[in-house]
């Protein structure tokens, strides 16, 4: 199911309840079944989809509503709520200051779009008058610098990385202190994936943190992993203590529960969304607008 799937269905559980003649509680009851199975098969976290039913419930009250309350105002209001608090982890993301440099590490599996989103970062920045720069810390990846290099190249974004070296703290840490030195203001590292969560890729994530402390550690989630999202975030939660999450590939064939879910259980904010190939592909994430046009 598709993420704008999702917004259509509970759009109409919605929809058919408030324009139906006998608004009932069988029938409010009814409504929230619908939302919850969306949820359910669009991935989201059970225990959230239940702490959501029985909010949404609670704020109704059904049973003990006056007669002049209204009903569809007030469901509509409780559904939108409850969804937002969905995404809404309470934290403020990092914001990037002019002037000085802002480092910030990127993490998360081989394939999730870690590289692609940095330079889709980075020019993010630089439109908005950020000198943005690149650093390949992936030395694990056989292509992985050449990659880098030519969404650098095609976007004019300095970059820094290295054919030769094994030593990615190195690395990183080398075209940190020299664009720090050229007084860029936003410095993106891309870090090395591996295809499952091992040691070897905590460790080396651990080491390149050390290496550049960064201001701010990205996780990049793929919307398209399903349930895995929640164990993934929070396995990198533990070890790279990152502070916010981009979710890639949204326009994809999957409505991204899973990488929902990842927000709540490590409380950590979705600051951007992927939603596509092309460099200019990357939005903006806020919950409340980011629900507001999911319910269309
Ligand atoms: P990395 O291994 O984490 O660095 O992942 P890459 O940046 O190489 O991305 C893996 C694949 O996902 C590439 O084919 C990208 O073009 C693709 N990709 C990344 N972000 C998005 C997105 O938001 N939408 C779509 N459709 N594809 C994406």
């Amino acid at each position: 199911m598709v993420l704008q799937d999702l917004g259509r269905r509970i759009n109409a559980a919605v929809s058919d309840l408030t324009r139906s003649p006998n608004l009932d509680e069988k029938a409010f009851d009814g409504m929230i079944k619908e939302i919850c199975a969306a949820l359910l098969e669009a991935d989201v976290n059970v225990k959230l989809v239940g702490t959501l039913r029985k909010s949404i419930k609670h704020i109704v009250n059904f049973k003990d509503l006056p007669p002049a309350v209204n009903k569809k105002r007030l469901i509509q209001k409780a559904v939108y709520d409850e969804l937002v608090k969905l995404v809404d982890p309470h934290a403020e993301p990092f914001k990037p200051k002019k002037g000085k440099p802002n480092v910030i590490m990127f993490v998360g599996l081989q394939g999730a779009g870690k590289t692609t989103t940095c330079t889709k970062l980075a020019r993010h920045y630089q439109s908005r008058g950020f000198k943005a720069c690149l650093v390949c810390a992936d030395t694990f990846r056989a292509g992985a610098f050449d990659q880098l290099k030519q969404n650098a190249t095609k976007a004019k974004i300095p970059y820094f990385g290295s054919l030769t070296s094994t030593d990615p703290a190195l690395v990183a840490a080398e075209g940190v202190t020299k664009f720090k030195k050229e007084r860029f203001e936003i410095i993106i590292v891309d870090t090395s994936g591996r295809h499952r969560q091992e040691k070897d890729l905590f460790d080396e994530m651990t080491q390149i943190q050390s290496a550049i402390s960064p201001d701010q550690t990205i996780m990049v989630l793929d919307a398209t992993i399903g349930q895995q999202a929640e164990a993934q975030s929070k396995a990198f939660k533990e070890t790279a203590d990152y502070g916010a999450i981009i979710i890639t590939k949204t326009d994809g064939h999957a409505a991204g529960g899973g990488a929902i879910s990842a927000v709540a259980a490590t409380h950590t904010p979705i600051v951007f969304i992927g939603t596509g190939e092309h460099m200019l592909d990357l939005e903006r994430f806020s919950p409340q607008p980011f629900i507001s046009k999911l319910l269309g």
